[in-house]
């Protein structure tokens, strides 16, 4: 198989009108109002990291600072899917550098994960905001299907590229436009789910829910379910790894 091709599992996706890469089709066939053309002949995650630098496919490149490409390595078992960078990430241009990302971060520890073994990245690589009322502060508003769509080749071609064993998306965003509209994060967390996308699927919180959380002790619960969530993935891979 080319390598412009992606594999079976990372082709598709349970929500039909999220398919916008169908099966047989090569990453880079136009697909209108998409990236797909951009994705480039060579697929590397170097390579695409500096493709979709200059991505122009929705709108949302015209608010954010920069693109903020998926990061880690190009061999991880486990691939975290957020919704969208955030205001820290658009600035750094790194994923998961904010409040949230922390938070990511700590959590991972807790479940015994290396985050240097993981790859972390979002369905939408630019962020979208609107102004705050009042102030300079930029206010994140949820990413529109078309940009998720238009975005969705990127996320396509990471996983081609490093071919997860496990994908766990954080937050509905996530979790509905790639396992479905009718996927519900409080009814199915940490469930495995089947999916296309990779061998082993499941989906938790984001972690910038819990730091909404109205007060400490339900931030603490909060994080711990969430930290519970990351062992059930954590484990999975272990399993995979012995079983190897
Ligand atoms: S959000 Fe995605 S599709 Fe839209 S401009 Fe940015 S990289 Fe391109």
């Amino acid at each position: 198989m080319s390598r412009l091709h992606l594999t079976k599992g990372a082709r598709e996706t349970n929500d039909p009108q999220l398919s916008v890469i169908s099966a047989n089709m090569p990453l880079r066939d136009k697909a209108e109002g998409t990236a797909a053309p951009l994705i480039p002949e060579k697929l590397t995650l170097d390579n695409l990291r500096r493709a979709a630098a200059t991505c122009t496919a929705c709108d949302l490149w015209k608010k954010g600072t920069q693109t903020v490409f998926g990061e880690g390595s190009p061999h991880a078992s486990l691939m975290l899917i957020g919704e969208q960078p955030g205001d820290k990430e658009d600035l750094a241009g790194h994923p998961f550098v904010g409040p949230a990302g922390r938070l990511l971060d700590e959590a991972l520890v807790a479940a015994g994960i290396d985050r240097r073994e993981v790859y972390v990245t979002n369905v939408v690589k630019h962020f979208s905001w609107i102004p705050a009322e009042r102030g300079k502060r930029r206010i994140h508003k949820k990413p529109r299907y078309s940009e998720i769509k238009a975005c969705r080749p990127w996320l396509d071609a990471e996983i081609a590229v490093t071919r997860p064993q496990v994908i766990v998306c954080l937050g509905a965003t996530a979790a509905q436009s790639l396992l479905g509209k009718e996927f519900s994060v409080m009814r199915d967390r940490a469930k495995f789910v089947p999916s296309e996308l990779a061998p082993n699927v499941m989906a938790t919180v984001h972690p910038s829910s819990i730091l909404r959380a109205s007060d400490d002790e339900s931030r603490r619960a909060q994080k711990e379910m969430f930290i519970a969530d990351l062992r059930v993935a954590a484990a999975r891979v272990r399993k995979l790894r012995r079983a190897a």
